[in-house]
């Protein structure tokens, strides 16, 4: 079947078409953390060269830098931060011709007030434009018991749902670290989600709305030393199995998100985009994307760094240390990470959404 929606900020129904063209196609999208308009500004650029549909997303910290680091109130620079990445989308994503999901990552218990406080403001946004600020935010509550995980995000996705958004979960915990979530010494198989854990996500949240699922199959935040942690995609097979064969649902009835996709091996990734997963966090592969050009940069021209008018020469150095020559380096960076990524995930060449060329129009071949 072909799916097809208008460029800019999708939620609601309009995600589900998406997900559902990811999954119905074996492809996912790249869920990639921004922190200013710089790392912002390349994910845009790099779906739109790629033709295809991607995922933004701000970390706590990411909201708060996006913010200013220097706001002063932590707290409101998280919440205003992610408020202010959210509208700069908004207006921009359409002009850029591809599809775009916007959502937070990480948020624990002690960040649930965060995530509430963005619903405010995302409710608000929805009585003036009819839309929801984010498309969904991820409430994970990993480290609790599960019960106690699935009934707050029931809560949670309860006050969404209202306003077209989606929730994403985790259950089971992902290695590593990301942004003071998370942590390095758990028990070896708490890295595994049982795929009786989804089965009760689903009876529990699936009556509610929509919700996404970030289960774990080994699979660490970071890149680390290959061999300490094995992936296991076929855990993410029997979850999907046991959901279809208790509830007589479609084939891979879960939507499944993939965390710690940085450093993964390449055939893992194919392999668990079979089983339904449609979104994979990347992050650290694209900081180290941004930053490496920066340095080589400076390597390259030392002088610049340290006067503004070369020593020796007299040499005005202002072309070379003006932020738009190194910072435009750092996009770019990102931006040919990413063309990797869209490749690695098969969304390469497989937006959805209708070009300015055939808008309204059917006999467009485009
Ligand atoms: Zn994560």
């Amino acid at each position: 079947m072909s799916h097809s929606l208008k460029p800019g900020v999708v939620s609601g129904k309009d995600l589900q078409t998406l997900i559902t063209a990811c999954k119905e196609g074996g492809y996912a999208l790249p869920a990639v953390n921004v922190t200013g308009t710089n790392s912002l500004n390349a994910v845009l650029e790099a779906a739109r060269d790629n033709n295809a549909d991607v995922i933004i997303q701000l970390s706590n910290g990411g909201a708060e830098f996006f913010a200013g680091k220097g706001m002063g109130d932590s707290f409101k620079a998280k919440v205003l931060g992610a408020v202010s990445a959210a509208k700069h989308v908004h207006l921009l994503a359409e002009h850029y011709g591809v599809c775009v999901v916007l959502h937070t990552d990480h948020a624990n218990k002690k960040l649930v007030p965060w995530v509430e406080a963005m619903l405010d403001h995302g409710e608000e946004f929805y009585k003036e434009t009819g839309k929801p600020l984010f498309s969904s935010h991820m409430v994970d509550l990993s480290e609790e018991d599960i019960d106690y995980n699935l009934s707050e995000c029931a809560r949670l996705l309860e006050r969404m749902v209202k306003i077209d958004m989606s929730i994403e979960i985790e259950l089971g915990v992902t290695g590593g670290e990301e942004d003071g979530v998370g942590s390095d010494d758990i028990d070896n198989d708490k890295l595994y989600t049982q795929p009786s854990e989804c089965l009760q996500a689903y009876e529990k949240l699936a009556p509610i709305g929509h919700f996404s699922l970030a289960a774990s199959f080994g699979n660490v935040h970071g890149v680390y030393k290959p061999g300490n942690v094995k992936l296991r995609p076929d855990i993410l097979k029997n979850s999907q199995a046991l959901v279809q064969e208790t509830h007589g649902t479609d084939h891979n009835p879960l939507d499944l998100v993939f965390h710690g996709g940085s450093g993964s091996e390449k055939e893992k990734i194919e392999e668990s985009l079979g089983y339904g997963v449609f979104k994979m966090n990347i992050d650290t592969d694209t900081q180290f994307a941004f930053a490496e050009p920066v340095g080589a940069f400076v390597k390259e021209h030392p002088v610049a760094f340290e006067h503004q008018i070369d020593p020796e020469t007299g040499e005005p150095q202002k072309k070379l240390y003006d932020p738009r020559k190194w910072l435009r380096l750092a996009e770019q960076g990102m931006v040919e990470r990413l063309g990797e990524a869209f490749i690695d995930l098969k969304s390469k060449g497989k937006s959805i959404a209708k070009k300015e060329c055939c808008q309204g129009k059917s006999s467009c071949a485009a």
